[in-house]
């Protein structure tokens, strides 16, 4: 099927060449940059050539043309500078996850030290929720998945 293109979208004018990048790998399906920002020394984003917005656009087809070079990419990023020890992927949906660019991407981002520009912060609730509450939150999700 045709990519779907959106006229405003940075990210498609990344795609079809009209504002350049520095590309590391692209196919039929997907393209990944540099991101413009570099948290740490090759940041790399990952996209989806059809513009979706975010995750909950995709479809299995599309998810597995898209997910299943995350390794490749994550791989030759690690394999390119002996410094790297480790590696945030991240991908944010919605403002209040802090998505910028609304045309879904991956973000591959290398780790060289605590200290390097990047940091993620998991608040730990452990001890806020009953047995019952965790059931009842596990029963809605699974739910819409047996739907
Ligand atoms: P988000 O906040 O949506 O998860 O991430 C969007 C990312 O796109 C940011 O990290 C930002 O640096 C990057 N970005 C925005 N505009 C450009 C651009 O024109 N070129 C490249 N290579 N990256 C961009
Ligand atoms: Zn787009």
């Amino acid at each position: 099927m045709a990519n779907k293109r959106d006229a405003s979208c940075i990210f498609c004018k990344i795609i079809d060449g009209e504002i350049p990048s520095y590309t590391i790998y692209e196919d039929e399906n997907i393209k990944a940059f540099l991101d413009i920002s570099q948290a740490t020394p090759g940041h790399t984003l990952i996209v989806p050539k059809t513009h979706v917005k975010d995750i909950f656009e995709y479809d299995p087809e599309l998810a597995s043309k898209t997910f299943a070079k995350i390794p490749l990419i994550a791989q030759a990023i690690k394999a390119s500078n002996p410094n790297i020890i480790g590696m945030n992927i991240v991908n944010n949906n919605g403002s209040i996850a802090y998505q910028s660019v609304f045309h879904s991407h991956f973000h591959l981002i290398p780790r060289y030290s605590e200290n390097d520009d990047f940091k993620m912060i998991f608040g730990d609730n452990t001890d806020s929720y009953s047995k019952e509450q965790l059931v009842a939150i596990q029963t809605k999700i699974k739910s819409e998945l047996e739907a």
